[in-house]
């Protein structure tokens, strides 16, 4: 399966012309993927790929329950949201209430990255000011002002830098960061450093409106920030009359296991939530989250319309998901199956010393690939080689951070045991080979 088959080959051809060449495809020889069952890929071929890396399909593929609420609704109506409907309301109830008293509003959108931009809208409308705190390495969306906020992209290939409106603080890594260790200290060391960043856009007269940060990191490279950091941070900016943005674009709707939202695992409430990918277990859909304070800020006069975000099918699709993640007991599983899987990749670290570091919260895990734990340097070439041979062997994994050495974990939620127990097995095979 190193090779693609004339079919994939042409497809690949074909691809190159008909759409964008920088539309990002997966694999050295990508794969051509027909059909979706709970945890399972399977190939035009008919080869079977567990699936480790996708948070999009989070309560496992095609579920039938969520197949079952859009094709219903579909032959019901489907339409703009500018009617009265059931659903919408129900499902901004059912998402509200899983989220801290004070985050009541809901905006329904249609992806992350528009989510985000949203964001970027309510927090400036509400503080009247522009200018925003980042983290180096993240990632927020694929529209203009999202690629203004991620360094992960403006200074990246093609990138531009930061516009004047953007800076950066430094990434709160545990492990390769200016300060190492996960505790509080090491979280108030890092907080400063957004001191640090809202002192200087005072100083040039721009003060901060918001911060937006994932409440795990996911593109900066599955880093689970010290203890505290996200609580120091979130005074600091309020302080300087800013918002706080958590985009939960890919840690939240459980995923973390102890609770529904990645930032409760850090004790803090922002302001404005963002909500993407698993929401819609692969439909378009996503969500803003936010204040009855920063909404009404937003009501100034503009009228706000959006065509698709909201409606009636996309909001039977939510609740659908936000059921079976209530009915299967998924956050439950994520927590078990995540221990499990941590542990077995601990214990895989003690053997094979090219496993510098595994962290994680419920199933959302990493682990660094390092050619030395001492020097720490990435051993991001044999990870690519991991992650290769883990793919002709059935397990689908990929790669993450800015060194390209975090072997990336986040399987959809129905993730089981025996699962991890075949992965964990798979990848001692794999890692000997070395
Ligand atoms: N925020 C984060 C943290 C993401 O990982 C992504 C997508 N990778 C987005 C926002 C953008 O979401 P979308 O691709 O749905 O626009």
């Amino acid at each position: 399966c190193g090779f693609a088959s004339k079919n994939e080959q042409q497809l690949i051809n074909e691809r190159q012309t008909l759409l964008s060449e920088n539309l990002s495809l997966a694999y050295r020889t990508p794969l051509k993927i027909v059909r979706g069952k709970s945890v399972y890929l399977y190939s035009e071929s008919g080869e079977r790929y567990l699936d480790m890396v996708n948070n999009v399909c989070h309560v496992g593929h095609c579920h039938p329950h969520v197949v079952s609420a859009g094709q219903k609704q579909m032959t019901l109506l489907n339409t703009n949201t500018r009617y009265l409907h059931d659903n919408i309301i129900q499902f901004a109830k059912k998402l509200t209430a899983t989220m801290p008293a004070k985050l009541s509003v809901c905006m329904f959108v249609n992806s992350g990255s528009e989510a985000n931009e949203l964001a970027i809208r309510l927090a400036r409308a509400h503080t009247q000011r522009k200018a925003m705190v980042v983290v180096e390495g993240a990632y927020h969306g694929n529209s203009n002002a999202c690629i203004d906020i991620s360094p992960y992209k403006f200074d990246g290939p093609g990138g531009n830098g930061a516009p004047d409106w953007v800076k950066q603080t430094i990434v709160p890594d545990p492990y390769y960061g200016r300060y190492q260790g996960s505790d509080e200290k090491i979280g108030e060391q890092y907080a400063l450093d957004v001191q640090r960043v809202v002192n200087e856009f005072a100083a040039e007269n721009n003060p901060v409106a918001a911060f937006i940060c994932e409440s795990i990191q996911g593109v900066g490279g599955q880093i689970v920030h010290p203890q505290g950091y996200l609580q120091q941070v979130y005074r600091i900016i309020r302080q300087a009359g800013g918002v706080c943005i958590a985009d939960e674009v890919q840690v939240g709707m459980g995923r973390v296991g102890t609770h529904w939202w990645a930032f409760q695992t850090q004790a803090v409430i922002p302001d404005i939530v963002t909500i993407g990918k698993p929401i819609g277990n692969g439909h378009p859909l996503a969500a803003v989250v936010t204040t009855s304070e920063i909404a009404r800020s937003f009501v100034s006069g503009m009228e706000y319309f959006n065509t698709f975000g909201g409606n009636p099918v996309s909001c039977a699709i939510g609740l659908a998901v936000m059921e079976v993640i209530e009915n299967e007991k998924l956050m439950a599983n994520a927590l078990s199956v995540g221990d499990y899987l941590k542990q077995g990749l601990k214990a895989l670290g003690e053997k094979f010393s090219i496993i510098g570091d595994v962290r994680g919260t419920g199933l959302f895990i990493g682990a660094e690939f390092v050619i030395d734990r001492k020097t720490k340097a990435p051993a991001a070439e044999q990870l690519a080689y991991v992650i290769e041979e883990m793919k002709a062997c059935g397990i689908l994994l990929s790669t993450e951070g800015p060194r390209h050495n975090v072997l990336k974990i986040k399987p959809p939620m129905v993730f089981s045991r025996d699962d991890a127990e075949h992965f964990l097995l798979t990848l001692a095979e794999v890692l000997s080979k070395l």
